[in-house]
């Protein structure tokens, strides 16, 4: 089916029809271990750790989508950033994208320090400092681009190529943009990492991970990481980030085009200090973004001008729960300096832009016009 658009190719990839009664869903294999039935050849499955057939035809529809071989299905986006960082040996180094996602910031930090992996907080807007912060033992550069809560552009061409220069593997989450609006492996990364939780499960009702290669040899590596460490996904949650994808693009679309009109809304609004939407002209790597990405996605952040006007903003507005979270078909709003980078001391966070006035929206599946007037209402 790869010669369809990426509309169709959510609906039909390999798994569409199951083989032995022609399902149109992907059954949902409870099973911990399979029979061996020959003591000479074990057949394909046979711990679940290490394979389970629903888990797998989620991770063969992942790694279609990205344009990868080899998808890898973990119990959480957490899990699937951490079992990749189990590539690194103690002494290496990693590069990373100084606003990350709050709970790899807590991971590297507290984790990967501890056992001997040194690290780099860059903004990586800016290609020249990630070039100084190379060292002879790099061996990752840690990419989100946009990234949490700012929506900060990072140039994936750039910087595959100057991790190929010098050797080092490139991550990248994927969990804002997802295959349909960014496809990273197209653009030379090495590993695509997901929250599967958000946009593609896409309705607030499960916690899952992926991560895409392809390349044999790490495609071989983080296999044996994945049984190894154990961190899997389990098969219902795998059948409902599948179910998810199917609508993928739908409620993409739908959020996205609302998110646009949103941005613009606040853009002009006088309580309103700054919007942070790669959809916008205005916005800080607009160019980049459009070069590397085929949309700019539906989440967006705000500041507001004052915390009076802060707390009243988050008192009076009815819609959207208040919550962590994206990606859901219910509109979601999150204070991130409370919220997803509470991780992050103050000073870490305020030089990253990410005040105590700033919101971050995940536009859902709700009438624009109905959320325009919540806002409306909202703020005045
Ligand atoms: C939510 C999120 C994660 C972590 O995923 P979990 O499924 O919550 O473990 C990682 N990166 C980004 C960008 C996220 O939004």
């Amino acid at each position: 089916m790869s010669e369809f658009t990426f509309q169709t190719k959510v609906l039909h990839g390999k798994h569409r029809i199951e083989p032995t009664y022609g399902g149109v869903s992907v059954p949902i294999h409870h099973t911990s271990t399979h029979h061996q039935y020959d003591i000479d050849a074990f057949g394909k499955y046979d711990y679940n750790r290490a394979g389970n057939p629903t888990r797998e035809a989620l991770e063969d529809t992942i790694a279609e989508l990205e344009g990868g071989t080899r998808g890898f299905a973990f119990s959480s986006g957490m899990a699937a950033i951490s079992t990749a960082f189990l590539l690194l040996s103690a002494g290496d180094h990693v590069i990373i994208t100084e606003d990350v996602y709050g709970g790899t910031y807590r991971f590297v930090t507290e984790v990967l320090g501890r056992m001997g992996i040194s690290y780099t907080y860059v903004d990586m807007t800016d290609i020249e400092k990630v070039r100084e912060a190379i060292q002879p033992n790099t061996k990752v550069i840690y990419m989100e681009t946009p990234s949490n809560p700012t929506l900060k552009i990072t140039d994936i061409r750039a910087l595959t190529q100057l991790a190929k220069e010098v050797g080092a593997l490139t991550f990248l989450d994927n969990t804002f943009m997802t295959p349909q609006l960014q496809r990273p492996l197209e653009l030379g990364v090495d590993v695509v990492l997901h929250s599967a939780t958000k946009f593609l499960g896409g309705h607030s009702d499960v916690l899952a991970g992926l991560a895409v290669v392809n390349d044999s040899q790490l495609a071989y590596r983080l296999e044996f990481l994945q049984k190894a460490f154990g961190a899997v996904l389990g098969v219902q949650d795998a059948w409902l980030v599948m179910r998810g994808i199917k609508t993928l693009h739908v409620r993409m679309e739908q959020s996205m085009k609302a998110a646009l009109q949103l941005a613009s809304y606040l853009e002009h609004h006088s309580k309103v200090k700054r919007v942070y939407y790669p959809g916008l002209a205005s916005h800080e790597g607009y160019e980049i973004h459009q070069e590397q990405a085929y949309g700019p996605g539906a989440v967006l952040s705000f500041e507001l001008c004052d915390e009076d006007t802060f707390r009243l903003f988050v008192e009076k507005i009815k819609i959207p729960v208040f919550a962590v979270s994206l990606g859901g078909v219910e509109s979601i709003l999150s204070y991130p300096a409370k919220m997803s980078h509470a991780a992050m001391p103050q000073e870490e966070r305020e030089k990253r832009g990410i005040s105590n006035t700033l919101l971050r929206f995940s536009v859902g599946l709700e009438n624009i016009e109905d959320i325009l007037q919540d806002f409306e209402q909202a703020l005045r």
